[in-house]
């Protein structure tokens, strides 16, 4: 019965569903397919990142090294060696505005942990918080015995209005082939100017983008100039997130607002309230000063931050606190989030995947499955009952 939605579904859509990674990783695997594009053309960016582990003793001291570092993926030891990257951007722009007189440093980068930290629950993010996928396929209607056809036309109407926000407000059209693992992984190329009256749309950015190839696996990468032009617009996409993620309407305006509101009620009303128990037991972890909600997802960062901003999960989700496990697979970005928060707290992972769970497996974390309704109000039973 899946397969044949699948197979009704949309002939145009059927290349890139089946190239693409199982659960969430389909619409990436849609998109890549749709636009013809090839797999693991990350090889050259991931060495270059290991490449700047060394770099990190760099520093703020030497500016040509520390921007190296950065723009190598520096930032990546600098998150493993504790502070060095964000200390080098903060010291680095302190010294550009001030003569070069290096200020008190504060940290900006990787975020401070809170000494209270007890627990962090690192969340897979389709199927587990939210249906999606399986709205799209119809496998979740036949599950529980809805129309099929409602469900996929529900599925398409959020999909759109995913890729509508990640296009006209979180440059999703420049960013596509630059995708980041972190909202913060170059902001170390930002060069901290006032960008109010920065037009986006004449820096250039894009045709250079296109042009060049620049993110792609050529190992080419752009200059000093275009690389702060893509900081600019990782940086613009965390304000729009952080000032929008408790009032997405505002971000859509009046009209928009309206079909997302009705959209969303469809969506719950079809799937049980899925999303609103999920959001029961996230809210439940939010609350506790000594826990943190992490987010780990297949999708790439730009539409993640848009499903999530749509999802109505951004309240519970800071943007720091999102991974996309795109470029690396779920277990790296583990290790990111472990290299983050440190070994004295305890780890939890929820989700739907394979790749989740043989992530917590190998770093030893305490797997929950869920697979259905009654998993999330376990989850939340258990939070309650501060089993958890
Ligand atoms: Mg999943």
């Amino acid at each position: 019965m899946e397969g044949e939605m699948d197979g009704g579904m949309d002939g145009g859509r059927e290349g890139g569903m089946e190239g693409g990674r199982e659960g969430d990783g389909w619409m990436d695997g849609w998109r890549e397919g749709g636009r013809g594009r090839e797999g693991g053309r990350e090889g050259g960016r991931e060495g270059g990142r290991e490449g700047g582990r060394g770099r990190e003793g760099d520093g703020w001291m030497g500016m040509d090294g520390g921007r190296e570092g950065g723009r190598e993926g520096g930032r990546e030891g600098g998150r493993e060696g504790g502070r060095e990257g964000g200390r080098w951007m903060d010291g680095w722009m302190d010294g550009g505005r001030e003569g070069g007189i290096v200020q008190p440093l504060i940290l900006l980068y990787p975020p401070p942990v809170s000494p209270s930290l007890q627990r962090v629950f690192i969340w897979d993010l389709d199927e587990t918080i939210i249906v999606f996928h399986s709205l799209l396929t119809g496998s979740y209607a036949n599950r529980y015995g809805r129309d099929p056809p409602t469900s996929v036309s529900l599925g398409l109407r959020m999909e759109e209005m995913i890729f509508n926000l990640a296009d006209s407000h979180l440059f999703f059209n420049d960013l596509e082939e630059c995708d980041q693992v972190h909202i913060d992984d170059v902001s170390s190329d930002d060069n901290g100017q006032d960008l109010s009256t920065y037009n986006f749309g004449s820096d250039g950015f894009h045709a250079a983008a296109t042009s060049a190839n620049l993110c792609l696996a050529t190992g080419v990468r752009g200059g000093v100039d275009w690389m702060r032009k893509l900081a600019f617009r990782y940086r613009r996409v965390k304000e729009i997130y952080t000032t929008y993620k408790n009032n997405v309407g505002g971000l859509l305006g009046p009209a928009k607002r309206e079909a997302w509101l009705q959209l969303r009620a469809e969506i719950e009303a079809l799937t049980d309230s899925w999303l609103t128990l999920a959001l029961k037991a996230l809210t439940l972890i939010h609350s506790r000063s000594n826990c943190v909600n992490i987010l780990v997802t297949t999708t790439q960062l730009i539409p993640a931050l848009a499903k999530v901003l749509l999802y109505g999960l951004g309240i519970v989700f800071p943007i720091d606190n999102i991974y996309s496990a795109t470029k690396i697979g779920k277990e790296s970005c583990f290790e990111r989030v472990i290299q983050r928060f440190g070994r004295k707290v305890v780890y939890v992972v929820v989700g739907d995947g394979v790749e989740e769970e043989q992530g917590s497996k190998k770093h030893n974390m305490p797997f929950w499955r869920i697979s259905s309704h009654s998993d999330l109000m376990a989850l939340h039973h258990a939070l309650d009952l501060e089993y958890l």
